[in-house]
């Protein structure tokens, strides 16, 4: 098939070079003429593993990229995947999205073949009958060839190519059996080669999928988290018990590790937009409030724990981690930020070190002072916290006794206790 996919960021470029690996003939259209140049020189605009090889095979042959929405006439499905960032009050910005959707309108409005129009962005169960399909339907003076359908994305950052190419379900939101169908071919290739859960559904609860799926992971997390607070409390190993609770299968053993909490471009953007949607409908979530809540409070723990054993104010704090999660170097809502900013307000000075992502972090806080390793970090410090469970931080041992006064809280259970370091776990 020839697919069009709109919008080449993190999941647009890895949609785009894993369907031109399956077999499609892809045309990728970014307004970013950077992202458009790098993609025809067969190289990736963001860092992915196995993605720039992707694009090296195929750039210039089944792979071509073009400011232009001139090819998506000639495309047999366009897969829409623009940015829907947070407003002020968490709902989600469909500006981006919805020039987009009109613009892939226009293009199509003299066509006479059917052609489908895939919203591949998180929208809440609204934003396409409210305002995407509308705005597709206006750009294309009601062209009744063009159909409309969702197909939420599962990906993480850091493993996007490999969850794409091996993801546990595929969910086709549709409002008819053509366009089912034509999902179908879409992800033939791909279903050959993996087995996965087909959802065949319509685009409203497609969206809503996607939403209960993040809330429920984040959600999951923040019940561990407020467990694993309670276990401290107590003065318990919040890992013994979860691992124990995490036999039951209806639980399973995956996200059972309490810490410093969630972050990155997803979780809290999408809980707080399923939380705004439902406000919108005169629904209460107060679970979901809650799981924001419990996350919020996690950096304030960490620091409470340090309070214990330092005087915050003037002293020199080393932060370790400023990624929101290992293996990235995106800080979009890490738990070092309002960590960092935590510290900043109670007087001390933060000297900060992360193995990628302090560049990022630069922007952010241009004024902290970082370190070029965490032993340099570690060096004449009162105190540290540990924010990004990065390998690296787990052979630190020796650079603690730099410090001015060994003293570290783990939020992320990396560091070995020893003799000679006083060591606190957030929920251990
Ligand atoms: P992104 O910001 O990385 O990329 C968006 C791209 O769209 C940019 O390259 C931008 O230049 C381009 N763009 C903006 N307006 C355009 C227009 N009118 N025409 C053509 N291109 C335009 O976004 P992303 O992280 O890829 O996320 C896209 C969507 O997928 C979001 O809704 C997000 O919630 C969802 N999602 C993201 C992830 C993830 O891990 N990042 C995972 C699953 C779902």
């Amino acid at each position: 098939m020839h697919i069009s996919v709109i919008g080449s960021g993190y999941v647009g470029t890895t949609v785009a070079a894993c369907f031109a690996d399956l077999g499609h003939e892809v045309t990728a259209i970014d307004i970013d003429e950077a992202v458009v140049d790098a993609l025809n020189e067969g190289t990736a605009p963001i860092d992915e593993p196995g993605l720039e090889e992707l694009l090296e095979k195929h750039a210039g042959d089944r792979l071509e990229a073009t400011t232009s929405y001139d090819a998506v006439p000639e495309s047999d499905v366009t897969f829409l995947a623009i940015g829907t960032p947070s407003n002020e009050d968490g709902s989600i910005d469909l500006t981006a999205l919805e020039a987009a959707a009109e613009a892939t309108g226009e293009a199509l409005a003299d066509k006479s073949e059917r052609h489908l129009v895939v919203i591949k962005s998180t929208v809440t169960p609204t934003s396409i009958e409210r305002t995407l399909e509308p705005a597709i339907k206006r750009g294309a003076s009601d062209n009744p060839n063009v159909e409309v359908g969702m197909n939420p994305e599962f990906l993480r950052e850091g493993t996007a190519v490999e969850d794409f190419m091996h993801p546990d379900k595929v969910v086709y939101g549709t409002n008819s059996e053509w366009a089912t169908e034509r999902l179908h071919e879409v992800f033939a290739p791909l279903l050959e080669e993996h087995e996965a859960d087909i959802v065949e559904t319509d685009p409203a609860t497609a969206s809503m999928i996607k939403y209960a799926n993040n809330a429920f992971l984040a959600s999951k997390i923040s019940l561990v988290n407020d467990l694993g607070n309670i276990c401290k409390e107590f003065g318990l190993d919040a890992y013994e018990v979860m691992d124990a609770v995490g036999l039951d299968d209806r639980i399973s053993e995956q996200f059972l590790r309490s810490g410093v909490g969630w972050g990155g471009s997803c979780f809290p953007k999408d809980v707080n937009a399923i939380i705004a949607a439902a406000r919108d409908a005169d629904y209460d979530p107060a679970l979901l409030e809650a799981t924001v809540e419990v996350n919020d409070q996690q950096p304030d723990r960490l620091l409470a724990l340090l309070e214990d054993h330092v005087d915050l104010a003037d002293a020199r704090i080393a932060v370790l981690g400023l990624a929101f999660k290992p293996q990235t170097d995106d800080i979009r809502n890490s738990r070092a930020i309002p960590t960092i900013e935590k510290l900043q307000q109670r007087g001390a000075e933060v000297v900060a070190y992360d193995p990628v992502a302090a560049d990022n972090m630069r922007e952010r806080f241009p004024e902290l002072e970082y370190a070029a390793s965490a032993a340099d970090a570690l060096e004449g410090a009162d105190g540290a916290v540990v924010v990004t469970d990065w390998d690296e931080f787990a052979a630190l041992d020796e650079a603690f006794d730099a410090m001015a006064d060994p003293v570290v809280v783990d939020g992320r259970r990396i560091i070995q206790r020893r003799d000679g370091l006083t060591y606190e776990g957030l929920t251990w």
